[in-house]
């Protein structure tokens, strides 16, 4: 039995903190949360946090922790030749970092992740590394390949298929690996020159194929939109989740509300100020079609935040210039579209719970999973406070 004593704890949905409270853990489940407890825990591993802040584990619903686009010369040259052509087993070099980038990202406080699309089945393997304790990691869940309609922007990263059967092979395909969701590219990459993202990668009846093949087997649907037309043929099609959701208009807004669906802002994918890193690495023009399309990514988050659409927090982390491990700074970035604190808190415990599916985490709450973040300052009062992690626990032991 662990004992987290002196605790102010955020219960993942009550602005409300509770404060000296008792949280007792056992077998890797919250089993009691004692307010204003006086208790002498007897038998018990007790951890002292007086002053400090107990939180649920955070959830991220939308990694890549295959992918390091992060311009940094010296680790991205180490899977390519000098001709810039992918070594053949530059597979097994994306599995060792996909390695450090979980462990990074448990210890900022992350216990929980969706992987957007992994790399030729690495994530299917580095989810069971995970289970069985030889990677130290969030609790994973993955999509397998990316179903895309055209070559593949990234190596290994989609797969792609057209029509309806196309489309249903190629859920089966992600079925018989064992993924948790299947994750559709229905807009072209931001940065490809040239591309439009206006265009539905697929046809309502190519989408409506694949929703209906995932479903059939109990699994939910996210889906890469960019554009008005994109976002509609997925909701319309019948998909779960909608990623990025660039460009909404009030129409696809109203479709969202009606379905009850949530949106994935990814607020840093792209951001309208790229950060230094992408300035001094990417094209001119590559940095122009990043900076316009997250001007149109942030306004189209603001009419939907306005508009009480749902949202989960997703950082893309792994895409272009997003650290792995800084995966809580998305909350402050949600706080700039004018979320309040608790909001931003929420998107990243319950409300990500409730966006993947989750009954057993988000919350601290009686029967929940262990999954618990200290941080050494209150982040109601003070949002940064989450970038400063005291304690990480999973599944009721402590990574951190
Ligand atoms: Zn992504």
């Amino acid at each position: 039995m662990i004992v987290f004593k002196n605790a102010n704890v955020f219960d993942g949905e009550n602005e409300e903190i509770i404060k000296n409270a008792a949280v007792v853990v056992n077998d890797g489940i919250i089993s009691d949360i004692i307010p204003q407890c006086g208790i002498d825990f007897k038998d018990a591993q007790v951890v002292d946090l007086k002053g400090k802040y107990l939180l649920p584990g955070f959830i991220d619903c939308h990694v890549h922790f295959m992918l390091d686009e992060v311009p940094d010369k010296n680790r991205q040259m180490n899977d390519q030749s000098a001709g810039g052509v992918l070594f053949e087993n530059a597979d097994s070099y994306v599995a060792f970092r996909a390695v450090e980038n979980a462990r990074k990202t448990l210890e900022a406080g992350f216990t929980t992740v969706v992987d957007g699309g992994g790399v030729d089945y690495v994530d299917v393997a580095l989810r069971d590394a995970i289970k069985l304790g030889y990677v130290t990691g969030p609790d994973y869940y993955i999509s397998g390949k990316q179903i895309t309609a055209w070559p593949s922007h990234f190596r290994g990263l989609g797969k792609e298929t057209f029509g309806p059967w196309g489309m249903r092979n190629m859920v089966r395909e992600q079925l018989y690996w064992g993924v948790d969701q299947i994750k559709i590219e229905n807009s072209a990459p931001i940065r490809s020159v040239g591309r439009s993202l206006a265009k539905s990668a697929f046809t309502l009846e190519e989408m409506t194929a694949a929703v209906d093949e995932a479903h059939s087997a109990g699994l939910k649907v996210s889906v890469h939109a960019r554009g008005e037309m994109p976002v509609e043929t997925a909701v319309k099609a019948g998909a779960d989740i909608i990623c990025h959701g660039t460009g909404m208009t009030e129409k696809s807004i109203e479709m969202i509300l009606e379905r009850g669906l949530y949106v994935l802002p990814t607020l840093a994918s792209p951001n309208p100020e790229p950060d230094e890193n992408i300035l001094n690495a990417k094209s001119k023009r590559v940095i122009e079609l990043l900076k316009q399309t997250g001007e149109i990514q942030w306004e189209s988050i603001r009419k939907a935040y306005k508009a009480k659409v749902k949202m989960a927090l997703s950082t893309d982390s792994g895409g272009v210039g997003i650290n792995h491990g800084e995966n809580a700074r998305e909350m402050l970035r949600m706080k700039k579209i004018g979320m309040t604190n608790i909001e931003c808190i929420k998107a990243a415990t319950s409300e990500a719970a409730k966006a993947m599916g989750f009954s057993d985490r988000g919350r601290i709450k009686k029967g929940y999973r262990a999954d618990i973040v200290v941080l050494n300052g209150n982040p109601m009062v003070d949002l940064e406070s989450v970038l400063n992690v005291n304690s990480v626990m999973k599944n009721g032991i402590f990574c951190k």
